[in-house]
């Protein structure tokens, strides 16, 4: 029986199945397709750091942002890391006072960040219709390939003795007492000491499917990569409004866009309410963020869309990851709810590598204990 027995192959479970073994556990990780081939095959590689929630939250993102420069080295694969910079366009007062905030907010943490007025602007992005907008706010942000993010976590988690399985799609679990005693897939039956979930947007599936609940909340989303351009674009260039459809809108296209350093474009999101977990494209997703791209870019209109994708994208009720022991099991971890992925997951992931094998609290930890969706089962006091 592995120490550890991981479900779920994207960036939170690999990244964990490699600091597990790395620290000495034995691991398993099951995935039920291909690996990084959920939520993770989707996102635009951005380090962001303006979005994020708390204090505590954004002293981690910065602190991860600085770890991903290494991190390359370590896993033994060139991520293709740079740091373009982010500029949210604004395009009333009330978004520009919010951002001014956070702007200020950056600038305490010594992060470099500025409001922008709109010949600042133009003078950033000359192939922006700027026409508009008030103007934006940069932050400094980074950049990776989340393709290499995936794969160098799993080759660095095989290197140091995991056992990863694909096509390995769990359907039920076995337990007695608090105990999860056995992972059941439809050709096979696992067990491990730690049962360990990471199964992203799926995550309340696999919670319901050990008798529990995970409030787990996705958006489906969608994205486009065009053929390769001269360079056009010199940063992340995104609007606001990404969780409109999380408080009411059926859809809504909150372009971001981004030229990669192999000339490419992606664009991203068109966003759409789902009852299912979908990774299917719509009908309206790719006009909609091509004729999102042609009114800003005007410029743009000629380029070639070489691949569409959407993916559901997922964040918990607070929009903070939920990491740690699942009340009511006495072997059952969760690590899930990572909607700042790219900068967190590392250090996180680390961090809970060495909870699991001390069997220690970790303070760094604390704030996202998955503890705080289930206030009854707490301890009194
Ligand atoms: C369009 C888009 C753009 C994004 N852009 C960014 C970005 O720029 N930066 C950023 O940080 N984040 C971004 N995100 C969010 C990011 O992609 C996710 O937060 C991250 O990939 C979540 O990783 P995960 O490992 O938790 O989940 P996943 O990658 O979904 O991994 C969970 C895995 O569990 C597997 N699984 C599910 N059920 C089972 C089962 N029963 N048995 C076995 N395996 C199972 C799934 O197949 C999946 O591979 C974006 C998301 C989208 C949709």
């Amino acid at each position: 029986m592995p120490d550890i027995l991981i479900i779920g192959g994207g960036f939170a479970g690999l990244a964990l199945a490699y600091y597990l073994s790395k620290d000495g556990a034995s691991v398993t990780l099951l995935e039920g397709g291909s690996l990084g081939g959920g939520a993770s095959a989707a996102p635009a590689g951005r380090a962001q750091i303006i979005d994020s929630e708390t204090e505590e939250y954004l002293d981690l993102v910065i602190r991860g942002v600085a770890r991903l420069e290494t991190l390359g080295e370590e896993l033994g694969v060139d991520l293709e890391w740079t740091l373009p910079g982010h500029l949210t366009l604004i395009s009333n007062d009330e978004e520009w006072r919010h951002f001014e905030s956070l702007v200020r907010r950056l600038q305490r943490h010594a992060v470099p960040a500025e409001m922008l007025d709109i010949q600042s602007l133009r003078a950033a992005e000359p192939y922006l219709q700027a026409e508009g907008f008030l103007g934006a706010a940069y932050s400094h942000e980074g950049h990776l390939n989340p393709f290499k993010f995936t794969a160098g976590y799993a080759q660095a988690a095989r290197r140091a003795g995991a056992e990863i399985i694909h096509h390995a799609r769990v359907i039920g679990f076995e337990q007695c007492d608090g105990l999860i005693t056995a992972v059941l897939t439809e050709k096979e039956r696992f067990s491990g000491r730690v049962v360990l979930m990471a199964a992203g947007p799926w995550m309340g599936e696999l919670a319901e499917m050990a008798g529990t609940s995970f409030p787990m909340k996705s958006t489906h989303a969608e994205a486009i990569v065009s053929e390769k351009l001269p360079r056009l674009l010199h940063h992340h260039i995104g609007m606001t409004g990404f969780y409109k459809v999380v408080h009411g809108a059926e859809r809504s296209v909150t372009l971001g866009i981004a030229q990669h350093p192999n000339g490419t474009l992606f664009v991203s999101n068109a966003v759409q309410k789902m009852e299912t977990l979908d990774l299917t494209s719509t009908y309206w997703g790719m006009p909609a963020l091509c004729r999102a791209v042609r009114t800003y870019f005007p410029r743009l209109a000629g380029a070639r869309i070489m691949r569409t994708w959407a993916a559901p994208s997922p964040f918990t009720p607070d929009y903070l990851p939920a990491i740690g022991w699942m009340p009511g099991f006495d072997n059952l971890y969760v690590a899930a709810g990572f909607h700042l992925a790219i900068p967190t997951i590392p250090l996180l992931a680390e961090e809970a590598a060495k909870s699991i094998l001390e069997f220690e609290e970790r303070p760094m930890l604390a704030p996202y204990n998955p503890g705080r969706f289930y206030p009854a089962e707490l301890p009194e006091g």
